[in-house]
């Protein structure tokens, strides 16, 4: 089995997000970035099926400008045997890269494709729904657990009522939850092992997709700063308050 494994470069997770003075943004510059932290456990389990001979091939791709490439090269380090890292500058939309990945998937042709469920940067939570139509393939979301059998896979989701199982006809797409697994860290022989492997690189542009954002950012402002709380003495209180100060009930 094929598993194509979609990683996104965004910002650390660790990172307090400052908001550009004139606010067209959020500040990138000399910011820690990492890979998208349910891409970790997407790659986790990709190689984890590896090592149960369940998985034969693990490609890692990522979409995005030249420096997006340490995402691939993170993945390659942990275990995928190829990357291909799809070239394009400035803001891409989950639509867009639903899209450049369709053509990747028609190209390589996995048998499976994982993702992250989420990415912390713009929390679409919306790629992998968008490719599982594009190519007319099953999807299951938000994955915390992955049992494969013949041609099928059994998934449990994390929903909001607590856990669904469902099965899912292969090929599909999986969107992995950060429950899933437990990330490996990359060795550093590991880490050197990762340089001689190839990653591919190709414009978005030669793949005759339009990576123009449909979406128009108008400002982007800091959250308004949260007041500091009050004890309250009882409950007759906090429902007062709560009926006559916040007017909530
Ligand atoms: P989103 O729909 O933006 O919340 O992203 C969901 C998932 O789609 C991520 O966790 C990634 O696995 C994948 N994805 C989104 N954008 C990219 C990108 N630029 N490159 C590679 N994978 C991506």
């Amino acid at each position: 089995m094929k598993i194509l494994v979609a990683v996104k470069r965004v910002i650390d997770y660790n990172v307090q997000v400052r908001v550009k003075e004139d606010g067209t943004g959020v500040v990138t510059d000399n910011v820690k970035m990492s890979t998208n932290p349910p891409d970790d456990n997407a790659i986790e389990e990709a190689v984890k099926l590896k090592e149960a001979s369940k998985a034969t091939e693990i490609i890692a791709v990522t979409v995005g400008e030249e420096k997006a490439q340490e995402t691939v090269r993170k993945a390659l380090a942990v275990g995928a045997d190829k990357g291909i890292h799809i070239k394009v500058d400035g803001i891409i939309e989950p639509l867009a890269v639903s899209k450049i990945l369709q053509k990747i998937v028609e190209k390589e042709k996995p048998d499976l494709v994982f993702m992250g469920k989420q990415a912390i940067d713009d929390d679409c939570n919306q790629t992998g729904q968008m490719l599982s139509a594009l190519l007319n393939w099953p999807q299951a979301t938000f994955a915390s657990k992955i049992i494969v059998k013949e041609n099928k896979l059994e998934v449990t989701r994390e929903v909001d009522e607590g856990l669904e199982t469902i099965e899912v006809n292969v090929p599909a797409i999986v969107t992995c939850d950060l429950r899933l697994n437990e990330p490996r860290y990359a060795s550093l022989p590991n880490i050197m092992k990762a340089k001689k492997k190839p990653i591919e690189q190709i414009n978005a542009s030669d793949l005759g997709v339009d990576t123009k954002p449909r979406i128009q950012q108008i400002k982007v402002e800091e959250p308004p700063k949260r007041k500091s709380g009050i004890k309250v003495a009882n409950v007759a209180e906090l429902v007062q308050k709560l009926k006559n100060e916040a007017k909530v009930i």
